[in-house]
């Protein structure tokens, strides 16, 4: 199992490290392929990391100086792709992890990318839409070399949209001397955007639910959700959920959460939720993020951020079912405690995978100038996500390894081959 070989990092620093953990498994993957050490080397750090300020002008008048970063982690099966994420606590070692991820995601559902992922450090939250039209193109402007629709495409992330996706496919349409729809995802449809893109990561995890509830013998009909996160893939998370029949008892935002043992009312609560995913302000009897974790549900899913399930509170989970909707949230610790406890992971790099699923659908039908319908779109994501689903769950059983494991060993493969085909190792 993944912890066994963890205690390779006995800093505790480390532990909530996820540039470190994702090394840990992708080293362990690859020994339980067989590949050599080199393989490793090439692996455990993006090819390319760009670190940029970007100067923008805030509507007081005065100029605040903005970083930025995008990492591509691997671009031997083909051009990396991967969102960008404005947020205060973004760094560095964050960003390359979750480009890493990214090329993880693009082999488990086997997608002709590699990864990349990009962020800013700054808090929409407190900016003006014009000052963030400004931080966008900016950004666009400062990474254009290294970016392009055969070379890196972006698409949205935590606190970014597709009004952010709009602007920067303005801008880069522009330098390009261009229209470039294809150069980013998650674009507002009238401007190339694909259909069931807004939903996409919601519907990939909703139908890794409803396999990995399968698996369990969990019906989902009544069957009690916890939904920690009520960004894109939380909220709408929370709407599929409570549309299959499944009583959702719990949900949070980053200040707070809510619970209903008798189920919560989404639809009232999607339509309070402001951009940033904010709902719980509203109400006076909320419990903390710690506490909704830690209900007795079926099926828990984090939506929200990195390291929430950790050693500290891995034993107190009662639910059947941990799905992960958000980009690390499980530390290995935690992984390991579960998995001993007889609760199903379904781990990240499977689980969210939706959302670049139908970005490729939609850089798809933006370089044949041809557009699908939702239904195809809806058609094709589950065909995807079922086979990759079944296809990660056996290589766990075969392999008597856990799924977090697994799916790594499943996502690092394709790239792997193409790096060794290239010559590069
Ligand atoms: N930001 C999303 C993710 O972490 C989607 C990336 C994309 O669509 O390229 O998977």
């Amino acid at each position: 199992m993944v912890a066994e070989k963890d205690a390779a990092s006995n800093n505790p620093e480390d532990k909530n490290d996820v540039l470190k953990s994702t090394q840990t498994v992708i080293q362990l993957a690859l020994e339980k392929l067989g590949y050599s050490d080199e393989v490793f080397e090439l692996l455990k750090e993006p090819l390319r990391m760009l670190t940029v300020k970007i100067p923008v002008r805030m509507d007081d008048g005065k100029i605040k100086v903005f970083t930025g970063y995008r990492a591509q982690h691997n671009d031997a099966v083909g051009p990396t792709k991967g969102g960008i994420r404005f947020h205060p606590n973004v760094t560095e070692k964050e960003v390359k992890a979750l480009s890493i991820w990214m090329s993880l995601k693009c082999g488990i559902v086997d997608l002709p990318y590699g990864g990349g992922k990009g962020g800013i450090i700054c808090d929409p939250r407190d900016m003006s839409f014009r000052e963030l039209e400004r931080l966008s193109r900016g950004y666009v402007r400062a990474i254009s070399q290294i970016v392009g629709p055969t070379k890196d495409i972006p698409a949205p992330d935590v606190f970014t949209n597709s009004q952010i996706m709009a602007w920067m496919m303005d801008e880069y349409s522009r330098i390009d001397e261009f229209n470039s729809p294809g150069f980013i995802t998650g674009k507002p449809l009238v401007l190339g955007g694909s259909h069931g893109r807004e939903t996409a990561t919601a519907k990939g995890v909703t139908i890794c639910i409803r396999e990995a509830a399968k698996k369990k013998g969990i019906d989902i009909e009544g069957a009690r959700v916890v939904v920690q996160g009520f960004g894109n893939a939380g909220s709408f998370l929370a709407k599929f959920m409570h549309d299959a029949g499944a009583k959702v008892i719990g949900i949070s935002d980053a200040y707070g959460g809510l619970h209903d043992p008798n189920g919560l009312d989404i639809d009232y609560l999607l339509d309070r939720r402001d951009s940033f995913g904010t709902v719980t302000k509203l109400f006076n009897n909320t419990i903390s993020n710690k506490e909704l974790l830690e209900l007795d549900c079926d099926i828990l899913v984090p939506a929200a951020i990195e390291n929430q399930i950790t050693e500290e509170n891995a034993a107190n989970i009662r639910a059947g079912i941990v799905v992960e909707a958000a980009n690390g949230p499980t530390t290995l610790e935690a992984t390991k405690i579960l998995t001993e406890r007889g609760i199903l992971l379904v781990p990240d790099v499977l689980a969210s995978s939706g959302g670049v699923t139908v970005s490729y659908f939609e850089w798809v039908q933006n370089n044949q100038g041809y557009y699908w319908t939702e239904e195809e779109v809806e058609e094709k994501l589950e065909r995807i996500l079922v086979a990759s689903f079944n296809n990660v769950y056996e290589a766990a059983q075969t392999r008597r390894v856990d799924m977090r494991l697994a799916a790594y060993m499943v996502g690092v493969r394709k790239m792997a081959e193409a790096s060794r085909f290239r010559g590069w190792i």
